[in-house]
């Protein structure tokens, strides 16, 4: 099927990492085909073919290839851009308790069922006037070369009238017990380590567009977490860096991505995607 090709591919656009350029994108595109072509992995063979006949006059549209994701975020970002206008912005960040996959499961795992459960359990969270913008984020985690398991989490903005009273905090602490309910986080202290997987923070429209790529991130890291201790008072914390995937990691989640469309990790209230991948408008439902 050919697609229309997507005004954003060879547009300007100042991402923040390298390898959101042109060729950055497509750099990875080719390292992962590489990958997928040496992996037994069931399906690996067919996804590193659709990435091999990727290009701009005949993008592939998968949800894995990095210059098809290049687009679709270029374009998500001038949408939400465009959105935004005149209101208040809240980010909210939540890991809820359902975020655990384990490692070589993700087969079995329906991402866009996941998506929509969290759609609709926001959707029943947050006041009736607000607009939500989000996306899934995934990582990978493991806690001193333990546990490991695949985290799906949500990032995105709220966004609330102007003359809502976002910039205080008890009003935004209504709306945080809120979604505690309808979407319960992950316990806020595991091991005896407190954590934080539900924040909301109120942005200025600067802060909020200049963070846009992150609400549907390319990237998705090994997330390595250990005991440290702080120099000074000799205190034990929990620290964590992030590192590449293992290969075997990166085609499992890859073929996760290429089973669902570009979009399917959007999570949005109050808006409904119209168009192709890279030309997508982003319109209020009512
Ligand atoms: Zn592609």
């Amino acid at each position: 099927m050919m697609l229309k090709i997507p005004s954003a591919w060879v547009a300007e656009f100042q991402f923040e990492r390298d390898n959101e350029t042109v060729s950055g994108a497509e750099a990875a595109r080719t390292k992962l085909q590489k990958q997928l072509k040496r992996s037994t992995q069931i399906g690996a063979a067919e996804l590193a073919e659709k990435l091999g006949s990727c290009s701009p006059t005949s993008p592939c549209a998968s949800s894995a290839c990095g210059s098809c994701n290049r687009a679709f975020r270029l374009r998500f970002c001038q949408q939400v851009a465009e959105v935004l206008g005149e209101s208040e912005i809240v980010q909210v960040s939540l890991i809820p308790r359902s975020s655990r996959v384990e490692r070589g499961a993700l087969r079995e795992f329906d991402l866009a069922t996941w998506a929509g459960s969290r759609q609709r359990s926001f959707a029943r969270a947050l006041p009736p006037e607000a607009r939500f913008l989000g996306g899934i984020d995934i990582s990978f985690n493991e806690f001193e070369n333990a546990n490991p398991h695949w985290c799906f989490h949500l990032l995105g903005y709220m966004i609330m009238p102007k003359g809502a009273g976002m910039k205080l905090r008890r009003r935004r602490d209504r709306i945080r017990a809120s979604i505690a309910k309808h979407c319960p986080p992950l316990p806020s202290e595991v091991d005896g380590m407190r954590q934080r997987p539900l924040l909301l923070r109120y942005l200025t429209f600067g802060e909020a567009t200049a963070k846009a790529s992150y609400l549907h991130k390319p990237i998705f890291p090994r997330r390595s977490s250990y005991m440290d201790t702080r120099r000074d008072t000799g205190n034990t914390f929990r620290n964590s860096a992030d590192e590449p995937l293992r290969v075997r990691d990166h085609i499992e989640l890859s073929l996760l991505l290429d089973r669902h469309p570009l979009g399917s990790r959007l999570i949005l209230k109050g808006f409904r995607r119209h168009g192709g991948f890279g030309a997508f408008v982003l319109n209020p439902t009512s």
